[in-house]
């Protein structure tokens, strides 16, 4: 269904249930063609932009699997000068379809590994090469390739060296992103565009990350105000994705100015088990022989998850009543859940565009029920 077959009268229905729903209903989005999709079906805003998506684009790929397998900082940056214009241009484009709205960009969240091919193509490609007596440069790249594969191929990638990790330690990526969310900002602004930015840091763990990770994203935020002569503002906020964030909400609401809620790594990291592994294994046993009600990763489950969204909603409400809280995991686009998240008091809900309708509708639902 496009925006346009959603039809006149089902707009107007929709526009109803806006004017008594509490909950805003924002999209996930990573391009500007998914951007302007959600705004036609009524999104108020990016909930979620996953940079990710951008990095593995056919043709910036080469020059992420070159950042990756740089030798040193100066390598790096040499790579991420590359990826700056093609990032800008992603930021720019998006915030352009959504000026008006809030924009929640979230920075560098998958483990590197994911960018390079796996250990068992490559060990075919070198064997390959090696049977037919390839070119020995090939070969000889192919091993180096492998060696770095191997050394970032971790055990449980899903706790390891992910989120804002990769920001504490390579803070020339971050810091290169920081940069093309502000330099699409300033453009916009000159251009008259007003543009409500929200850089978000993903995975956080500890306060003391946070507060690092703020400071370098403001350290550039200034850079670029006083390289381009331009005066924006943007806000600086996390994803509370593991217990032990929902659970020091009270710290980190005096420094995030924002939370959204990663339901999926929320819900992988409270009951232990990853959603890969579960949902392949035995997760369907559970469902059908009723241990659990329902997979947690299509509803929330209220008692654990969203006993833990409460604690970390209410200690962040106490730092600031008003504090903006919201959720963008997969739950954001399901009915159950957006009525749990309406009885929580968050702020948005935010879900693929296709979905869009459906929250909002089922959020007005929730406030009727809930009156
Ligand atoms: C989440 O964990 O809920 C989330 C939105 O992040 P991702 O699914 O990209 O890990
Ligand atoms: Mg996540």
């Amino acid at each position: 269904m496009t925006s346009s077959a959603m039809g006149k009268e089902f707009q107007t229905f929709l526009g109803w249930a806006d004017d008594v729903k509490r909950l805003d209903v924002r999209a996930n989005a990573d391009t500007p063609e998914d951007a302007q999709k959600a705004r036609d079906f009524g999104a108020k805003g990016i909930g979620l932009t996953r940079t990710e998506h951008m990095f593995m684009a056919q043709d910036r790929l080469p020059v992420v699997q070159e950042m990756i397998l740089a030798d040193d900082v100066a390598g790096r940056e040499a790579a991420l000068a590359k990826l700056l214009p093609m990032q800008r241009e992603d930021f720019y484009g998006i915030l352009k379809v959504m000026a008006g709205f809030p924009v929640t960009i979230r920075l560098l969240d998958p483990p590197l590994h994911e960018f390079l091919p796996s250990k068992e193509e490559l060990l075919v490609e070198i064997t390959k090469l090696k049977c037919l007596n390839g070119d020995k440069e090939e070969i000889a790249e192919k091993e180096a390739l492998l060696k770095r594969v191997e050394h970032l191929s971790e055990f449980n990638p899903m706790l390891g060296h992910r989120g804002c990790r990769l920001g504490i330690t390579y803070p020339e990526i971050y810091a290169m992103q920081a940069r093309a969310i502000f330099e699409a900002v300033a453009q916009l602004t000159k251009e008259g565009y007003e543009v409500e930015p929200e850089v978000e840091v993903p995975l956080i763990i500890h306060i003391n990350e946070f507060k690092r990770l703020k400071d370098l994203i403001n350290g550039v935020g200034d850079a670029v105000k006083e390289e381009t002569g331009v005066d924006f503002s943007y806000t600086v906020g996390t994803m509370i994705e593991v217990p032990r964030a929902a659970l020091t909400t009270d710290q980190l609401a005096k420094e995030a100015q924002f939370f959204s809620f990663g339901t999926n790594d929320l819900t992988q990291t409270t009951f232990g088990f990853s959603r890969d592994d579960a949902e392949g294994k035995f997760l369907h046993t559970y469902v059908d022989q009723k241990v659990l009600p329902v997979s947690p990763f299509v509803t929330l489950d209220e008692s654990g998850v969203g006993k833990l969204m409460d604690m970390a909603i209410k200690a962040a409400r106490e730092v600031d009543p008003d504090f903006l809280i919201g959720i963008c995991g997969e739950h954001g686009g399901d009915p159950e859940s957006i009525e749990l998240c309406h009885r929580l008091g968050l702020n948005f809900v935010s879900c693929s565009p296709y979905r869009v309708p459906i929250a909002r509708l089922a959020a007005a639902q929730a406030a009727i029920q809930n009156k």
